[in-house]
């Protein structure tokens, strides 16, 4: 399943690149501790938005696992960038729980700044090295356990680069939301 909706919340998963959302009002960054480009998911988004990006990240910088903060988007067609340190597995620890901190902690932050929609990468799951599978079934179940406190978020995407990351993501949510 690639859809579920609770309470007029719309939680979706599709494949595709978290840079090229222009109808979220947010995407989330897998960033790194010091909030400058990368590969992966960094470098998708600080390409996209340009040296703007980088400049106002600096003050932030360095941020803990679990963290989150929140950035304009610049040249990228959303309103903001939610930066996210994820955990590198086996290493920051406990892994499990600072992965459900991004997720909280970015949510918390679109709540705050009126963000409406918010396009999730699958955080800590690239050079992080989080099985996919263990992270998706954190990422959903943190976000479904926060839905009934959600007043401003009603749409939220989950991006996944490939068709099996996508799978994986789909059948995590089925499985997730079955009574
Ligand atoms: P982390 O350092 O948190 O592991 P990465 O950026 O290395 O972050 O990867 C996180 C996930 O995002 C991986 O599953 C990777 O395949 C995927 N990914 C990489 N580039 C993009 C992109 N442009 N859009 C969406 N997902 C992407």
């Amino acid at each position: 399943m690639t859809q579920f909706k609770s309470n007029g919340i719309l939680i979706e998963c599709i494949q595709g690149n978290i840079a090229e959302q222009p109808d979220m009002a947010a995407i989330v960054n897998a960033s790194n501790a010091q909030l400058r480009t990368g590969g992966g998911v960094a470098g998708a988004i600080h390409r996209g938005a340009g040296p703007g990006l980088a400049a106002e990240c600096r003050e932030f910088a360095p941020i803990r696992p679990g963290q989150a903060i929140i950035t304009g988007a610049h040249r990228l067609p959303n309103r903001h960038v939610i930066h996210c340190l994820g955990p590198v597995y086996g290493v920051d620890e406990p892994s499990d729980e600072l992965l459900a901190s991004c997720f909280r902690n970015a949510l918390k932050l679109a709540e705050e700044n009126d963000v409406e929609s918010i396009a999730f990468p699958a955080i800590s799951t690239g050079v992080f090295g989080f099985p996919l599978q263990s992270a998706a079934k954190i990422a959903l179940k943190t976000v479904l356990d926060v839905l009934p406190d959600l007043a401003r978020v009603n749409h939220i995407r989950f991006v996944l680069f490939s068709d099996v990351d996508l799978q994986v993501f789909a059948e995590t949510l089925s499985a997730s939301t079955k009574a």
